[in-house]
């Protein structure tokens, strides 16, 4: 493993045997808690590294789920956040505090055009149930466009955009149309971008009054197991939906903040500018924190009502907010995604060569994936496999995630001050865990 200078206080808290029989006992049965039976018991964080409790460090490669950007604990991240939360730790949207609004501004100069009103949320889910309902009294249409195997979120319209039946339970909205994903290892058109999009064409001109309030997606698939629409798609998508009067929202939960690399937002790869942009994980390092961004016309819908959170824009999250943007452009964390990102590609690209069981490795900056499959030519998901090799993989001391539809993708997410020797750590690991099965 890659050196690193860090030891942490030695831990003489409850033990690992005492927290799970609590946790089953008192929290929710949902069975996504689990990748398996004996859930590691982490109680310290450092930038990339992660310490269980009897000391041992792993190279964290899934950063909470894509959600931790800077760094595990960044010392800039802390400090902002103690000192906001001595001074002031709660403060709603009623009274003026410059934590909030500095944060507003700073995000406002990072997106193009004319993106510049910022709502803020606790969560991704809530970002983009507002996103709807802004484009829905915008449009005063009902009627949402999103992608088969996208995620957007837990709550009545974003379970209902999310195209994944393992995410929907029995609530889903009327209205949504889910069209057919741009996928280029698995879809039907390869990576023709533009054929895919005459499939959301076809849904409005077939499924609908002809009119439409939007369309929504990531520019890479998270959830739906890293996977990047065909080049053209989001263009030609957006030109189709503009014509039947909706709105482009940009779900950069995942993607966005500097995490492909390439570009700042995940939507600047395809050369687009949406009409709503909404993010959250990354935004905040790990502190609850989401928002909306869009034009002053589109923000007008809100003024007929009164719109209110609670904690939208608490203090010290937004000053977490801000810090983490700080940090990203002093450290020079994009660039480092975009570096580290293509190198790592590359190595997990030799895996391929190496590993029949590789399908596919696709992704871009620190938004990779990786798809196992038992054959090559029908693309048949290696699911039990998958679970196997990261298990390995957790044993040699590197974290990473899974995820896709078929549960047979894993999700290289890590913190973007990942080094090129963590790169190869991860590939190392990966490589010899393949060996062993
Ligand atoms: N959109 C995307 C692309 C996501 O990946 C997620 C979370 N996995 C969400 C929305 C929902 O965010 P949250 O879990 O913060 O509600």
């Amino acid at each position: 493993m890659p050196h690193f200078d860090y030891s942490p206080p030695p831990y003489n808290g409850p033990s690992a045997d005492e927290i799970l029989s609590k946790r089953k006992e008192f929290l929710s049965p949902s069975m996504f808690y689990f990748y398996e039976k004996n859930p590691l018991h982490l109680v310290h964080g450092k930038m990339q590294y992660l310490f269980d409790s009897n000391g041992r460090r792993y190279l964290d490669a899934f950063g909470g789920i894509a959600t931790v950007s800077c760094g595990h604990c960044h010392p800039d991240v802390v400090e902002a956040i103690v000192n906001q939360t001595k001074r002031l730790q709660h403060s709603t949207i009623l009274y003026l505090n410059n934590a909030i609004t500095d944060f507003a501004e700073a995000l406002a100069s990072k997106l193009p055009g004319d993106l510049k009103v910022v709502f803020f949320t606790n969560s991704g889910t809530e970002a983009n149930e507002l996103a709807i309902m802004m484009a829905r009294l915008y449009t005063g249409c009902h009627d949402i466009i999103s992608l088969r195997n996208a995620y957007h979120g837990n709550a009545a319209a974003t379970m209902s955009t999310t195209g994944q039946s393992v995410w929907k339970f029995n609530v889903v909205q009327s209205g949504v149309h889910h069209a057919i994903n741009p996928d280029p290892y698995r879809g039907v058109f390869g990576s023709d971008g533009e054929k895919y999009a005459k499939d959301v064409e076809d849904l409005i001109q077939f499924g609908t009054s002809g009119r439409v309030a939007a369309f929504m997606s990531e520019a890479i698939q998270g959830v739906g197991g890293i996977v990047e629409l065909a080049p053209g798609y989001l263009p030609a998508a957006y030109n189709a939906v503009r014509k039947a009067g909706g709105l482009c929202i940009a779900d950069e939960v995942q993607s966005g903040f500097a995490r492909t690399g390439s570009q700042f937002w995940g939507f600047e790869n395809q050369g687009v500018v949406p009409d709503i942009v909404t993010m959250a994980k990354g935004i905040g390092n790990g502190i609850p924190l989401g928002a909306v961004v869009t034009t002053p016309e589109i923000a007008e819908v809100l003024c007929h009502s009164n719109y209110f959170n609670t904690f939208g824009g608490n203090p010290v999250c937004t000053s977490a907010g801000l810090a983490v943007l700080r940090v990203i452009e002093k450290e020079n964390l994009q660039q480092n995604a975009h570096f580290v990102g293509s190198y790592l590609k590359e190595r997990l690209m030799a895996i391929k060569n190496k590993h029949e069981i590789v399908g596919d490795v696709r992704g871009r900056g620190l938004l990779l994936g990786v798809e196992l499959v038992t054959d090559r030519k029908l693309k048949t998901p290696a699911k039990a496999e998958t679970l196997h090799i990261m298990n390995h993989m957790k044993d040699m001391g590197v974290l990473v995630g899974k995820g896709g539809f078929r549960g047979n993708v894993f999700r290289i997410t890590p913190p973007l001050c990942f080094t090129k020797e963590d790169a190869d750590f991860v590939a190392d690991v990966m490589d010899c865990a393949m060996s062993k099965i």
